[in-house]
């Protein structure tokens, strides 16, 4: 579904990746991990096309650098929700998640309430009513009705209670069992490889280390590594 290879990222004159390669595998979900400005959204910025690149993206094998955001995601049915879950605050639950689908698709409403109930009586409500857990819901719903074979999620527990962060999980959990392909921003390492198939550790830019979930050697050896850098970076300077 998409292969990264040897990215580079601006953000004006100064970069922000410098290395970053991994593949994933349609119908398989890849945790991006790794501390605080590492370049974990600005990756998932990339692959949206968001912002100045080099090296290759291959989305569903075609090079993506020269196709514009727009079409990058019309074309390989991106969904992206990103950190801080963009919401429009003026707007009610029912029209966050229709917004800028047209009125033909709004019968695809039913399949995200679906996925999630909770949302049902609400959608009359001013979105900013509901609660953090459910904002994300109402994130997650708005890249359901896209039908996208590729979901970008950038931190979807951030600023949650453990418990909503289990719920938003398990609504995740079912999105997965539908066959979508995920790449995931996930700052808790063992979250992330209980619910990713492949872990890769970004670090200051390029990709450290890649590992399958289920290799608990591998696994370990990614943790000491992200840990270690945790030390080094936080050390207080003599
Ligand atoms: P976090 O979890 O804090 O979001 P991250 O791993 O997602 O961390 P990025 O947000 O991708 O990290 O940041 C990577 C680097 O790019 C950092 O050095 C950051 O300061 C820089 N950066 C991010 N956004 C911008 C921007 N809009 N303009 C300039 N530099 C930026």
């Amino acid at each position: 579904m998409l292969e990264v290879e040897h990215l580079s990222a601006w953000y004006g004159r100064t970069q922000a990746l410098f290395d970053v390669s991994f593949s994933l595998q349609t119908g398989r979900c890849m945790a991006l991990v790794g501390t605080n400005g590492a370049g974990k959204t600005t990756t998932i910025r990339s692959v949206l096309g968001l912002i100045r690149t080099s090296g290759g993206i291959r989305i569903e094998g075609e090079v993506s650098e020269r196709l514009a955001t727009p079409k990058r995601v019309r074309r390989h049915r991106i969904a992206a929700v990103h950190e801080g879950r963009g919401l429009l605050k003026q707007l009610s639950v029912f029209e966050n998640i229709v917004v800028g689908l047209p009125k033909s698709a709004y019968d695809r409403l039913e399949e995200a309430l679906e996925l999630f109930p909770a949302l049902k009586s609400r959608l009359a409500d001013p979105v900013t009513l509901l609660s953090g857990g459910q904002q994300q819901m109402v994130a997650l719903a708005r890249a359901v009705v896209e039908r996208p074979k590729l979901l970008l999620l950038d931190e979807p527990s951030l600023g949650l209670a453990p418990g909503i962060v289990d719920e938003i999980y398990g609504h995740l959990s079912k999105l997965r069992a539908s066959g979508l392909t995920m790449l995931l921003v996930e700052q808790n390492i063992a979250r992330a490889r209980d619910f990713a198939d492949d872990l890769c550790l970004i670090q200051t830019g390029r990709s450290a280390f890649t590992v399958r979930a289920t290799d608990d050697a591998a696994v370990a050896g990614l943790m000491r590594l992200a840990f270690n850098q945790d030390q080094i970076a936080h050390q207080p300077l003599a």
